[in-house]
């Protein structure tokens, strides 16, 4: 056994706890995950089912935690997990998982599979099975602060013509904020736009709000690789620039996991609960349209489809706000099968989109969103995560698909009315 794989056993030993053994325990062997995971649904590759990519947890539990395999294990008989296994498995656990929760879903028993990817991925990042796309991107998060390597000075460029492009100033380090806003490096590099829809929705709302200058991204590589010590150093630096600033809200963005990994994972990793609040920038904006603060006028009159980020609607429960807002600016909304809490993954989530090995099976596993559109007949396609975004876009365009894809919170900035109440100024 080499040093590395000692190490990644030792990881499933920290990780094994009482929910992962009574799920194994429990599992009646359906197969109903598998008719879940858009991978197998697309590929039928019996090896992409949810539950066969534990295998090696698996079999480390039985071995060391189950009477039979201990008693098997002093007689020198019965499966032990090998390197070989674990390097075979980095496939099936990073580039065929998006952790997207839909399995655990639908699973009779109730067991939590997305929650178990994401333990032995903990285990399999330490024993060196980890995708190089997503270890350098782990890398540049933890030094410079960004897993696209996005620098303050790049941040400040993109703020720079969305100030002059809308007229607003966007406030950087302002103390006393009531809102301190998060970005994901996609957005900034892709999609600084909805810097500049902020700027306009906030500005007509009178939201008091900031970006911090040392925690301006919202992306938790240290969650997609699974290594929780490097997740929690990212979360600090949020937390620790939030308290500097003293906001009472930090606004998660149009990102999926960002949101998952700051508001349900964030306090467990940091070992402590927040000072502020986390909401997500949807949440926010049903909120303020809710307290008459966010005024639109005029509908768009193309044919419009909302692709349900699975970390935002499925894992955070954010399913009727996004409806709301598009009520009120969308004439022609087609809802799409599956919608909703039940919506397929876009294939990129969980640092598939970061790991370039896995592309063609992700182009693949895309059929399913393909169908999904399809079969609304629009024209439009919108979301609210900058990595959906950006895989739905390579997806339609694989597919030579004429669909445009929108970010909710650019779509509702294009139809504010001036007609807004006198600027409160306050929290929504
Ligand atoms: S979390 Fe999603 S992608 Fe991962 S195994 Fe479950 S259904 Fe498949
Ligand atoms: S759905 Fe649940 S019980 Fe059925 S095979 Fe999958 S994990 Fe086991």
């Amino acid at each position: 056994m080499s040093a590395t794989h000692e190490k990644g056993m030792q990881a499933f030993r920290s990780v094994m706890d009482a929910p992962i053994a009574s799920f194994f325990a429990s599992c009646v062997h359906c197969g109903l995950c598998a008719e879940a995971c858009l991978f197998y649904t697309e590929t039928g590759d019996p090896k992409y089912t949810p539950i066969y990519k534990l295998e090696p947890l698996k079999k480390f539990w039985r071995r060391e935690y189950t009477l039979v395999g201990k008693l098997m294990g002093l007689v020198g008989i019965g499966a032990t997990v090998r390197d070989k296994e674990l390097a075979e498995w980095s496939e099936l656990v990073y580039d065929s998982c998006t952790m997207c929760g839909r399995c655990s879903m639908v699973c009779p028993v109730g067991n939590d599979l997305t929650y178990m990817i994401r333990k032995m991925r903990e285990g399999m990042a330490v024993a060196g099975h980890a995708p190089d796309g997503l270890r350098g991107a782990t890398q540049r998060a933890i030094e410079l602060g960004s897993p696209m390597g996005v620098k303050l000075e790049t941040l400040q460029a993109q703020i720079r013509h969305q100030e002059k492009d809308t007229g607003l100033k966007v406030p950087l380090d302002a103390e006393g904020a009531d809102y301190m806003v998060l970005l994901s490096s996609m957005e900034t590099v892709n999609f600084p736009e909805y810097i500049g829809a902020l700027a306009r929705i906030f500005d007509k709302a009178g939201v008091s709000w900031t970006i911090a200058s040392e925690a301006f991204e919202a992306t938790n590589s240290g969650i997609q690789i699974g290594v929780s010590d490097l997740a929690k150093v990212l979360v600090q630096r949020i937390v620790d620039a939030a308290e500097r600033l003293k906001v009472k809200y930090v606004i998660s963005p149009e990102c999926g996991h960002a949101y998952t990994a700051l508001r349900w994972e964030g306090p467990n990793l940091i070992g402590k609960p927040y000072t502020f609040e986390v909401v997500h920038i949807l949440e926010l904006l049903e909120q303020l349209k809710r307290a008459g603060r966010l005024r639109t006028s005029g509908k768009d009159e193309r044919k419009i489809t909302f692709h349900d980020p699975c970390q935002i609607v499925r894992r955070g429960g954010v399913l009727q706000q996004p409806r709301e807002l598009l009520g009120s600016v969308a004439a022609d909304f087609r809802e799409m099968p599956d919608g909703g809490v039940m919506n397929w993954c876009c294939g990129g989530g969980g640092g598939v989109s970061a790991n370039d090995r896995a592309e063609e099976l992700r182009l693949k596993a895309f059929n399913r969103k393909k169908r999904q559109v399809e079969a609304t007949g629009a024209g439009t396609l919108v979301t609210a995560c900058a990595n959906c975004r950006i895989v739905l876009e390579e997806g339609l365009e694989h597919n030579e698909m004429n669909i445009e894809v929108v970010g909710l919170t650019e779509l509702i900035a294009e139809y504010l009315t001036d007609d807004q109440p006198a600027a409160a100024g306050g929290e929504a």
